[in-house]
């Protein structure tokens, strides 16, 4: 029985942030041993393309 990890919340948690040239790069940790890595453009505003190039 597998089911109970698909009903978990994440609770993120910054572990570590890095200054990159399309943004802010940072990579988060859950209780559960889960990871990810997420990336904020620095300007989505100012340059909404490249805010989209990187939406995926
Ligand atoms: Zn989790």
């Amino acid at each position: 029985m597998t089911t109970r990890q698909e009903l978990h919340r994440h609770r993120w948690r910054v572990a570590s942030s890095h200054p990159v040239s399309e943004g802010l790069l940072t990579y988060q940790s859950c209780a559960c041993g889960q990871w990810r890595v997420t990336s904020t453009p620095l300007h989505p505003v100012a340059h909404p393309d490249l805010a989209r190039t990187r939406a995926k």
